[in-house]
């Protein structure tokens, strides 16, 4: 939902402290690769344009999707003006997404990908099949498969960083693909349960098991606070927060 969330007064909510402050999660991954910068987004949610404007964006090239619900895919269309850059170099934005994803962004966005759409200036974007392993300029993208409720999404690891968002399961399998991090981010919504969502102690004993030197959790309800949550995790483990940023390996 965001922090503050809409309609709430909650301590959280009316919190001073910055870090209270939360758009909706996604990541933003930076390096260099045939002399230029080399830029791929996970997930377009609502906060998009504003994380872009943040962190002084003027290209992407590409875009990978965890799945697609509104808080993950709802800025794609603010894609469209940096889609124009990568146009005028010949290309168009791939978008990676599994079936399920690119049905849901193919219905809501119909205007940009339909075959039939007549809306002029549309949006340079192709969207691309999700397989095991994406190369983007060098840098392999693994998929991670994760549950989320009932639905399997993709979670992604690069190098020895992995994000997994909005997970309630990982299955036996991804474990093994999750071996050696330095680095995992993944999501802790709070200490209520929910379906779809794990907890700050499921996510601890997550982050216990994949050992990663750090683990970051994200998609953070408005229910934890960030100095008081902090202070309860574990040695390594952390509220990641906006604009946070750090070096990885690829
Ligand atoms: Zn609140
Ligand atoms: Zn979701
Ligand atoms: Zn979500």
């Amino acid at each position: 939902m965001g922090v503050p969330t809409l309609g709430c007064g909650c301590a959280v909510c009316t919190s001073d402290d910055p870090h209270d402050r939360r758009l909706r999660p996604s990541l933003l991954l930076r390096w260099q690769a045939g002399g230029r910068e080399r830029v791929v987004v996970v997930d377009t949610g609502p906060d998009f344009r504003e994380q872009a404007l943040r962190n002084g964006l003027t290209r992407v090239d590409a875009v990978f999707y965890t799945h697609g619900h509104a808080d993950h895919i709802l800025g794609l269309d603010d894609l469209r003006p940096l889609s124009f850059t990568v146009f005028r170099e010949g290309e168009l934005i791939p978008l990676y997404a599994s079936e399920q994803t690119a049905e849901v962004l193919k219905r809501m966005y119909d205007y940009t990908f339909s075959p039939d759409a007549t809306y002029p200036n549309r949006a340079r974007l192709r969207i691309e099949p999700l397989g095991e392993r994406t190369t983007v300029h060098g840098v392999e993208f693994l998929r991670v498969p994760v549950l989320h409720g009932e639905q399997e999404i993709s979670g992604f690891r690069f190098g020895r960083t992995a994000y997994l968002t909005d997970v309630s399961a990982i299955p036996e399998a991804s474990f093994a693909l999750l071996e050696g991090l330095d680095c995992v981010i993944l999501s802790a919504l709070r200490h209520k349960p929910h379906p779809n969502h794990a907890t700050v102690d499921q996510a601890v004993e997550w982050a216990r098991r994949i050992g990663a030197r750090q683990t970051w959790f994200t998609h953070i309800a408005h229910d934890l606070g960030h100095k008081a949550t902090n202070r309860t995790l574990p040695e390594g483990v952390a509220l990641a927060y906006d604009g946070l940023a750090f070096p990885v390996s690829l």
